[in-house]
């Protein structure tokens, strides 16, 4: 593969933007590719190489690159009537009541313009609904670029994970390892009446796709309502993937007080929402006291894509579809690491999937999940599957980025980068394609 082009474009982008990307995943070693345009599940590159995209744009997705005709004309018919106008649209309620009817959560819903700015809005309505400043979220689960969510440590001892932010920020956040009941039991024994929130991704999806052990969501729920705190799911990626149109909740049948969207939401644009229950979400301004505002939010473009795309979930057989593939993406990716590298572990659900680089586990995998880890107590591999996301870190992850994902590039099929993010199928995703994919896989493992 000849990547000249996408070369000479990065050592150009290097002079102008830090790192040469505006998001840090993409700067993939020795230098990314540029894309020059989608196909499908396809993308192509600046030097016309195609790869089979498995990124699809680390989430939002969920058609791959070739927008099914509805949402098409939507998003030319409300470009071309004038994109924005710092006054309501009829779009904005469409899409605000399809949430609604269909995510158990939700009665009433705020939209912004990115995940980030969602979390951020739902951790300030927390604080200003229950009047507490401390919010408790996972070790290394992600939550976008935001100061109350980016930081490292234990209970009692927490930095920020960045520079720029100050210590005082991060002595507000608690964050405990996913999986670990004790642990934020106690955290809720020392310090329960001084929490406002919960917050958690319900599958992380950030760290190598960790799925939950069974009850521990319906935990989360019974501490948080013995404390008056709230259950805040961050369903940025899993929402109207995870579970379909019901979203991850509806799935694991947990219902958290607030929910944050983006990606799906905004069927490709910038987008991001907080939902729950009117009586919480009605603190937003100017209904209540929680400011929360912005100039792009509900931006009728984005809201035509979002609504345009859930709508054709719900009239077609598409979660069937991704759903069906990921499940034999998982499985014949599972049978593969049974010969090549039987200490890893195969995880995702729905039309999720990763591969996670474990060092050890026993080599008897017959009684073993078969098209990705469900956590079953009963599995021999139990004690060997990530339950959180240091155990994920634990794993091979120079390996992946260094060679893996290198090898599998090079041979046309572009997963994320490192060996933390999720990838999916999308509904332009082949039978052909999956089969494609699964011999590249035997190669590169
Ligand atoms: C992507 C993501 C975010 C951040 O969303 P942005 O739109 O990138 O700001 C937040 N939470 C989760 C779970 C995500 O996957």
């Amino acid at each position: 593969m000849n990547h000249d082009e996408s070369r000479a474009l990065y050592d150009r982008a290097l002079s102008v933007m830090p790192g040469g990307v505006n998001s840090s995943v993409r700067a993939t070693r020795p230098y990314p590719f540029f894309v020059e345009r989608g196909d499908g599940a396809h993308v192509v590159d600046a030097d016309g190489n195609r790869y089979l995209d498995y990124v699809m744009g680390y989430g939002p997705l969920l058609y791959g690159h070739d927008m099914p005709d509805p949402v098409r004309s939507a998003v030319q018919s409300y470009a071309s009537d004038g994109p924005m106008y710092g006054a309501p649209t009829e779009i904005e309620v469409e899409h605000a009541e399809f949430v609604a009817r269909h995510v158990p959560s939700v009665e009433m819903v705020r939209f912004v313009n990115s995940g980030t700015e969602a979390t951020v809005s739902a951790v300030r309505l927390a604080r200003g609904y229950t009047g507490r400043d401390k919010i408790v979220v996972m070790q290394a689960g992600y939550h976008g670029a935001q100061e109350s969510t980016l930081v490292e440590g234990e209970p009692g001892d927490v930095h920020p994970s960045t520079r720029g932010i100050p210590q005082s920020f991060a002595e507000h956040t608690i964050p405990v390892p996913f999986n670990d009941r004790e642990t934020v039991t106690e955290v809720f024994e020392e310090h329960g009446d001084d929490v406002a929130a919960v917050l958690t991704e319900p599958v992380l999806a950030n760290k190598g796709i960790v799925a939950p052990v069974d009850g521990y969501l319906q935990h989360l729920r019974d501490l948080t309502d013995e404390h008056g705190s709230l259950l805040v799911f961050d369903e940025v990626i899993t929402g109207f993937r995870v579970g379909g149109l019901q979203c991850a909740q509806g799935k694991f049948g947990v219902t958290p007080d607030v929910t944050t969207f983006g990606k799906i939401i905004g069927g490709g644009f910038p987008v991001g929402a907080i939902g729950g229950k009117s009586e919480i979400i009605e603190q937003f301004s100017p209904a209540g006291p929680v400011f929360q505002s912005g100039t792009f939010s509900g931006h009728p473009v984005t809201m035509a894509a979002g609504y345009e795309y859930l709508k054709f979930a719900a009239e077609n057989d598409v979660y069937d579809h991704v759903n069906r593939l990921g499940e034999k993406l998982r499985r014949g990716i599972t049978d593969i690491v049974e010969d090549h590298a039987p200490s890893y572990t195969v995880v995702g659900t729905d039309s999720m999937f990763k591969t996670v680089f474990t060092r050890e586990g026993p080599s008897d995998r017959s009684e073993c999940c078969s098209a990705g880890c469900e956590q079953r107590e009963s599995c021999t591999r139990y004690d060997y599957c990530p339950k959180t996301g240091a155990d994920v870190g634990d794993a091979e992850t120079e390996r992946w980025e260094r060679i893996f994902w290198q090898e599998m590039k090079e041979q046309g099929v572009f997963l994320t980068a490192n060996q933390f993010e999720s990838q999916f199928v999308s509904y332009a995703h082949t039978d052909e394609d999956i089969e494609e994919t699964l011999e590249a896989y035997k190669t590169a493992l």
